[in-house]
């Protein structure tokens, strides 16, 4: 740890270049006008031109914005960043899953994950945090020490690296490879809400990454009283990593849960903006064998689920070094399975994808502590 703590303090003195990925439209706009770069009767035309290039055209060189004039180039090459982070490592699957080890500064490494043939095309799995203050039982992230939000132009960052690596700029209207968006990697997005907003803003707005709101799902371990807010402030859809049906297990497994209990959570996913047939909440349930997999757990869980529009994501459990638990045969997952079947649940297993490349979306890699990621849990389902 010595050297990343020297690094960091390094990092921290250094003067931060603001990047303008990470701005909504009317911060750039505003960011524009308070560093002189245009005044505030040409700001929205001028913001426009940047954004564009930014997000539609994903160029990462200021030089490369043809149409703004050179002087007005060189204003903002002085103030602004539009650079990426350095991807410290790809790798890519048999399968075409990839997976990018991204550095955003020293010591601050996330892994973003592209999975094919999930949702529309394929479904990226972003990170909002490094590490994350929970501490469920079975979540490998949950015992990494270091802990800090991810800004709204590092969760932008992760979608365009795996742009730049996809050949997707200027940003495709059709036949798109990256068509969804899950919030499922690294960290509690309901805790570092006001970023994964505005990055939510950026990623969705028609003129540039252009991915709608309805293809980003926030998955969250149950902070209840923010959950309104995501639905008010994002309008996407919701995940609940529920992972068991009474207080007592959950408690266990997700402590949180004795801070907001399970009939507080389902209140609050009731309520939630937009539930219908066609906006349905994902139930993220981990198979941890012996602990939460018999076949009356699965009935307990439909009872649970009663009345809300509902899909249920069954992920096999992606063992760690040092964890407690195992995951369940691949029968008693079945069997799991065929209860919520026969209650009118599609059937929700998945198979294991970039197994070769130990893909594991949402657990963290870094320099110091290589996690082996055998059973996938890229069991991302999502429509
Ligand atoms: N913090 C948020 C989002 C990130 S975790 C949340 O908990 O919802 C994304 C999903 O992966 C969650 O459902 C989480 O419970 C699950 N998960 C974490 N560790 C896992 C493991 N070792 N095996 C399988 N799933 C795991
Ligand atoms: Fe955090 Fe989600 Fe892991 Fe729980 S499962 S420790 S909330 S990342």
């Amino acid at each position: 740890m010595g050297a990343t703590t020297l690094d960091l303090s390094r990092a921290s003195k250094a003067p931060v270049i603001p990047n303008l990925s990470g701005m909504t439209r009317d911060e750039l706009r505003q960011a524009i006008i308070d560093a002189g770069v245009a005044d505030a009767a040409k700001a929205r035309m001028r913001a426009s031109q940047v954004w564009r290039w930014i997000h539609h055209y994903g160029v990462t060189d200021f030089a490369l914005m043809s149409d703004v004039a050179k002087d007005t180039r060189a204003k903002l090459t002085q103030a602004f960043s539009i650079a990426r982070p350095e991807v410290v490592e790809r790798q890519v699957s048999k399968d075409g899953t990839r997976k990018w080890l991204i550095r955003f500064a020293p010591g601050i490494e996330a892994e973003t994950v592209y999975i094919p043939d999930v949702g529309r095309a394929g479904a990226l799995c972003v990170s909002s945090q490094v590490g994350c203050t929970l501490n469920c039982s079975f979540c490998h992230t949950g015992t990494q020490a270091l802990v800090r939000n991810l800004t709204a132009a590092e969760i932008v960052a992760q979608v365009q690296v795996a742009r730049d690596d996809l050949g997707e700029w200027p940003s495709p209207k059709e036949d798109r490879k990256l068509s969804n968006i899950v919030f499922m990697g690294m960290g509690e997005p309901l805790y570092n809400l006001d970023n994964v907003a505005s990055a939510i803003d950026i990623i969705a707005d028609n003129e540039g990454i252009a991915i709608s709101r309805r293809r980003i799902t926030v998955s969250t371990s149950g902070v209840v009283p923010m959950i309104p807010e995501l639905g008010a402030r994002t309008a996407t859809m919701l995940a609940i990593s529920l992972h068991a049906t009474n207080d007592l297990l959950r408690n266990e497994l997700v402590p949180l849960n004795k801070k907001y209990p399970i009939e507080d959570l389902m209140a609050a996913i009731r309520s939630y903006p937009g539930l219908g047939n066609a906006r349905r909440v994902t139930f993220e349930y981990v198979m941890l064998k012996g602990v939460n997999d018999s076949p009356a757990e699965a009935r307990a869980l439909v009872k649970l689920l009663k009345g809300v529009p509902a899909k249920i994501n069954l992920i096999p459990f992606n063992p760690w070094p040092g964890s407690q638990y195992e995951c369940s045969d691949w029968a008693t997952i079945e069997k799991f399975a065929a209860e919520l079947n026969r209650a009118g649940y599609a059937s929700p297993i998945r198979t294991p994808r970039g197994r070769d490349i130990l893909a594991a979306c949402g657990q963290l890699k870094s320099e110091s502590e290589k996690i082996r990621a055998s059973a996938l849990r890229a069991m991302v389902s999502v429509d």
